[in-house]
């Protein structure tokens, strides 16, 4: 699977900070996903749900994690790794990943127009740093 690895990297925000975008997960990180690409996330992931259970089931479970990750993947984890492995992929493809600066609050989001992190900045109106990403989401 193709996918940006991103770690330990530095980028200079216009405003001048340097953020350390470092690992998935890093705080005022996140991922962008827009509307068609939302569809058809959910789409990919109900496939290679139906698709690594029907595969378990015939017997070829080390195929599909093979197929999914590549040959030199090891197969002896347990079924929610690879699970969890394959929805973070799924995720990655089909989103945009986006860092929030910590001094000035502008996003900066990945162009995806090659395997290079492009980062395109959009200001904030108050141009003030609200910790969108790092936000707890409320979902009631
Ligand atoms: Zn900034």
């Amino acid at each position: 699977m193709a996918e940006k690895e991103i770690q330990g990297v530095e980028v200079t925000c216009p405003c001048g900070e340097t953020l350390d975008v470092g690992a998935h997960g890093a705080p005022g990180g996140g991922f962008v996903t827009p509307d068609g690409q939302y569809v058809l996330l959910l789409m990919e992931l109900k496939r290679g749900f139906q698709e690594f259970f029907a595969e378990t089931t015939a017997g070829r479970r080390d195929e599909w994690i093979k197929a999914q990750f590549g040959y030199g993947w090891p197969c002896s984890g347990e079924d929610a790794e690879y699970l969890e492995e394959f929805v973070h992929h799924c995720i990655s493809r089909h989103s945009r990943i986006v860092y929030e600066c910590h001094k000035c609050g502008r996003l900066l989001i990945d162009s995806k127009k090659s395997d290079e992190l492009e980062l395109i900045s959009y200001c904030a109106d108050d141009k003030s740093f609200h910790g969108m990403l790092d936000r707890e989401l409320r979902n009631d």
